[in-house]
């Protein structure tokens, strides 16, 4: 069979946008801003590729001039200390399934508590600790909680 080559644009996050997902509530800055980020939490299984840079979150956020966030220097800092926690197991622009993104964030920044490490500056970085030290984040997220609900399905019979 002719092999096909079809180019399917993935969708592009940055890498500290992982940790953003997994905290996003509803709050961000602007109603477009906010619209989008439930869009892209609410698709866990979607194919992503993490690269630095102006992202899908970036292209409805009020920060975003022309391409490059107004505070580039400082969320570039992030992307590369994100970066060097998973780097060995994500390559830039893999596609991999957000999911699965979030899951290693999860493992190798979160349970590591990087956390205030990685992104301490962040002006909403109180919100996530906070949240982070109580447990409340997006499990939905992550790669393990998709299989243990599959899991809990069979077992169900649904
Ligand atoms: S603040 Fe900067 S990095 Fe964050 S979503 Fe907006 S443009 Fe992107």
């Amino acid at each position: 069979m002719e092999k096909t080559n079809l180019l399917i644009p993935l969708t592009t996050l940055r890498p500290h946008h992982a940790l953003c997902t997994l905290f996003f509530e509803g709050k961000g800055y602007s109603q477009g801003f906010v619209e989008n980020m439930w869009a892209v939490v609410g698709d866990p299984g979607q194919m992503v590729q993490i690269r630095p840079g102006c992202d899908v979150l970036c292209q409805a956020c009020p920060h975003n001039e022309n391409g490059l966030c107004d505070d580039e220097a400082k969320v570039a800092r992030f992307d590369q200390c994100v970066l060097s926690h998973i780097g060995s197991r994500i390559e830039i622009a893999e596609p991999i399934p957000l999911s699965s993104l979030c899951q290693v964030v999860y493992d190798t920044i979160l349970r590591e508590d990087l956390l205030e490490k990685v992104c301490g500056e962040c002006e909403w970085a109180a919100l996530c600790q906070d949240k982070w030290q109580r447990g409340d984040f997006n499990r939905m997220l992550l790669s393990s909680n998709l299989l243990n609900t599959r899991e809990q399905n069979r077992y169900n019979g649904s």
